[in-house]
């Protein structure tokens, strides 16, 4: 069976809570479920970690979890009517210093106390993800007084962007740092940081994060305008970053959003990063049993762009079909991993490497692409192996056999890895290598007859050791020495 390469990753929500959803979306083909700590508090996102990991090992599957942090999204405060209705052309004011619950017509609080210092006459701002936008006249102390520019519905609590960026709030806030000892907690396998602006703030967070005893994945969320300008040095200092398309395109306008996305996959790919399509893939799904051909072509042209998932928000949050968006998303990767052009790799043709195990995976990847070979078995301790192997385009599956439960879980969002459990039962090569075959075989992944690339290192069980390429052909294994 053609296995999907392209990881789904589902945001958990009230939805996913129905009796029955969890087991149908993971079923249906979740491979890394989201936390969104901007909703709900930590004690259901406690149960819902146990819950899919309960669930996970009832249907002996890896699912991974990503704890994705509020970070300073600034948003209006409420309403006195929960709602207004703003007209194109009428003053509206946002005021750090009135009541928070206290909003008309007129004006509405905002909590963040910087904003008539972040902003000026001239600036556009936009709310509820631009559908609402208003030009700045001019600011008084706490006031910001605003024109209507784009009209319509306004409710409480919804979010406000600057216009090309530039809201100077810290990426963590004092709610992140202690939603971050919950990640640790909850022990989980990636953190997303939302809006950072440089490596500095995601560094922070790694700090923190490892300071609570917790060994995370860290997520950059790619979401200002100014993380743009930073983007090298924020992806180096990420484990995986995210296209959040949401804000971003807030920020710097959705026509930007296709050539940004295809920069920001091409980049992460070559600095051996993973990375994650957000936002709106399968919007319409929240209350239709199918896609649009729209979101039919995003969701193909983002696995074209060599993404590593895609993901679902609101669609299984608190959509009405969660399992069906996940079901969806799936068939229209598998078909487009059949192009050929997601099949097929020059990347790193001309660059050196750096380092024995790349070397190897490289290597590896090349006589895989060449060679007709039907599986690769990454002996691996970190992972990092297999998420060099999966930076190169290809249909042969990689298999990441480790007896590390995190690597386990940490690779599921590595396009073309597909973890499994393993133990290096000793260190006899030849007795290793027929052990991982038999693994595959057990698995159902290869047959006999068929090759198998095999890499480790020669002191197993040691990070970043490994040095070794192997080919061997399945069931004509009695090698006496590796
Ligand atoms: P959010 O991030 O869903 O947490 O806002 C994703 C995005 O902005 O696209
Ligand atoms: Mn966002």
């Amino acid at each position: 069976m053609i296995k999907r390469r392209t990881k789904i990753l589902a945001t958990m929500g009230p939805s996913t809570d129905k009796p029955g959803m969890l087991e149908k979306v993971i079923k249906a083909g979740a491979d890394v479920v989201r936390l969104n700590f901007s909703h709900g508090d930590p004690q259901e996102h406690m149960g819902r970690a146990a819950a899919v990991r309960a669930m996970a090992e009832k249907l002996g599957r890896h699912v991974g979890v990503l704890v994705d942090l509020q970070g300073p999204k600034i948003r209006i405060d409420r309403f006195a009517d929960g709602r207004i209705e703003l007209n194109e052309g009428d003053k509206f004011t946002l005021d750090t210093a009135m009541d928070p619950r206290g909003g008309t017509r007129e004006c509405v609080g905002v909590a963040y106390k910087e904003l008539p210092n972040d902003v000026s006459g001239g600036d556009i701002l936009l709310l509820d993800d631009g559908r609402i936008v208003l030009k700045v006249e001019s600011v008084a102390g706490s006031k910001v007084h605003c024109r209507v520019e784009t009209g319509g519905p306004l409710s409480d609590k919804k979010g406000i962007n600057r216009q090309g960026g530039g809201l100077s709030a810290m990426a963590l806030t004092d709610q992140d740092r202690e939603h971050i000892k919950v990640a640790a907690k909850l022990d989980a396998d990636y953190l997303a940081i939302s809006f950072p602006r440089s490596a500095a703030d995601v560094n922070e967070a790694r700090e923190l994060m490892l300071a609570a005893g917790g060994n995370a994945g860290i997520v950059a969320k790619i979401e200002r305008a100014e993380a743009l300008d930073a983007l090298e040095g924020i992806i180096a200092a990420s484990d995986a970053v995210m296209i959040a398309r949401g804000d971003l395109g807030v920020e710097i306008g959705d026509a930007s959003l296709p050539p940004v996305q295809k920069h920001i996959i091409t980049l992460a790919r070559k600095m051996n990063r993973a990375v994650i399509t957000a936002t709106q893939m399968m919007e319409s799904m929240i209350t239709s049993q199918i896609p649009t051909r729209a979101e039919v072509f995003d969701v193909a042209n983002a696995v074209f762009d060599g993404t590593d998932a895609v993901m679902l928000s609101a669609e299984t949050a608190t959509g009405n079909f969660p399992d069906k968006a996940v079901a969806a998303m799936g068939r229209i990767c598998l078909e487009a991993e059949k192009q050929r052009l997601t099949t097929q790799s020059d990347h790193r043709i001309n660059t050196q490497f750096e380092r024995i195990d790349e070397a190897i995976a490289m290597a590896s990847m090349y006589t895989a692409n060449h060679l007709g070979v039907k599986a690769i078995a990454a002996l691996t301790e970190s992972g990092s192996t297999p998420l060099w192997m999966s930076r190169i385009s290809s249909s042969i599956p990689i298999y990441a056999l480790t007896s590390h439960v995190k690597t386990q879980r940490k690779v599921t969002l590595y396009r073309g890895v597909y973890p499994v459990s393993f133990s290096i039962p000793n260190t006899d090569h030849a007795q290793v290598n027929r052990q991982a075959v038999g693994e595959l075989q057990r698995c159902g992944e290869v047959q006999d007859g068929d090759l198998v690339i095999i890499t480790k290192g020669d002191l197993m069980g040691v990070m970043g050791g490994t040095n070794a390429m192997k080919i061997v052909r399945v069931g004509d294994m009695v090698e006496p020495t590796n």
